[in-house]
């Protein structure tokens, strides 16, 4: 070992002893031209090659073009200072096995090292930069195998939050992320004295259309209906499926005259809207009746808000349906 003669003789062998017994690969390569000047046992066999074979190379050789200059970078900063910097780079090292060429080559593979590179200053003035070497390739290749499912599994958490808001059939909110949505702005609304509405729709005689045509027929129904109120609302606005034939769209710092506007254009498209054996529905077309109530006109809390849409479409279906009713206070 060329380091720092020791005053103790015991303390030098010991020192020896260490530097032989390391299970990680360690060189002593010179400060000025990178060369290896020492290494143990562990670095023969971590490159397949000699000592005598080691010592004639630089660490730069082994490091693969694109992380050379890296290298060559972490040593000069390794040469001013005496604590590690630490450097990762991929390394060719020989697997052993002959290449069968005629040069005689033996095969190599590329590992991912991480190079602990500290200066190391001699009595004579010589300076010395030591390296201690490990093969990080598995623990990389694990680290990067899991952020992948990390990712994957994010993409996927994002698409089941997405499909536990959304209604299969017409893509709209679902029943629960309207109640949620409702909640919310329930409590913005109330905290800072604003108005929301709330607009209701149930299509009329909605039983009479799947008993004459068919579930699947109603079902295409719903997915127009669908498509209806998403085109009918603005983007702020929140179309959702309530269940059923029922459909309701939440319409935050809405006063009732607009939500008035946006009921009765749902009211206009749906009646003007073809719909496959229209004709044979009672009113002789598709058509749907709309309730509308706002906060806090029509009710002190959502639970309140969402009744009196109720009670108002309840009054559109009595009065001949296929109508919009805004509350009343009574
Ligand atoms: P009203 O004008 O009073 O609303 O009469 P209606 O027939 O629409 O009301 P009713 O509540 O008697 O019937 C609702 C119908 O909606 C019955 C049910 O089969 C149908 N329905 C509910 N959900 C679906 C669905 O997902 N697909 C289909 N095709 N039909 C549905
Ligand atoms: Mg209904
Ligand atoms: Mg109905």
């Amino acid at each position: 070992m060329a380091a720092e003669e020791s005053s103790r003789p015991s303390e030098q062998a010991a020192y020896q002893d260490l530097f032989e017994k390391m299970l990680d690969p360690v060189f002593l390569v010179d400060g000025d031209e990178s060369q290896i000047v020492d290494l143990n046992v562990s670095a023969e066999r971590f490159f397949g090659l000699s000592r005598d074979e080691l010592l004639k190379t630089t660490i730069l050789s082994w490091c693969v073009e694109s992380d050379r200059e890296q290298l060559s970078r972490a040593l000069r900063i390794a040469r001013r200072r005496y604590y590690p910097h630490v450097q990762e780079l991929k390394a060719t090292i020989p697997t052993g096995s002959p290449t069968g060429s005629k040069d005689g080559g033996v095969e190599s593979k590329i590992v991912e090292l991480e190079l602990s590179l500290c200066g190391l200053p001699l009595k004579d003035g010589t300076q010395l930069i030591q390296v201690i070497a490990k093969d990080v390739t598995e623990a990389r290749a694990i680290s990067r195998k899991n952020q992948e499912y990390l990712i994957a599994l994010q993409e996927l958490n994002k698409k089941l939050e997405t499909l536990s808001m959304t209604d299969e059939m017409t893509g709209l909110a679902n029943f629960r992320n309207f109640r949620e949505e409702l909640q919310k702005e329930n409590i913005r609304a109330s905290r800072y004295i604003s108005e929301y509405s709330i607009v209701f729709c149930d299509v009329d005689h909605f039983k009479v259309y799947n008993d004459k045509n068919g579930h699947p027929a109603g079902d295409q129904v719903l997915r127009k209906l669908g498509e209806i109120l998403r085109f009918c609302c603005r983007t702020t606005d929140l179309p959702a499926r309530y269940g059923g034939e029922e459909f309701v769209v939440l319409c935050p710092e809405t006063p009732s005259e607009g939500a008035m506007i946006l009921a009765n254009r749902i009211r206009e498209a749906v009646e003007k809207t073809e719909f496959e054996f229209g004709a044979g529905q009672p009113l002789g077309r598709v058509t749907v009746s709309v309730g509308v109530s706002s906060f806090p006109a029509h009710g002190a809390n959502d639970e309140a808000v969402l009744q009196a849409a109720d009670q108002a479409l309840y009054k559109s279906k009595k009065s001949g349906r296929n109508q919009v009713t805004l509350h009343e206070i009574e």
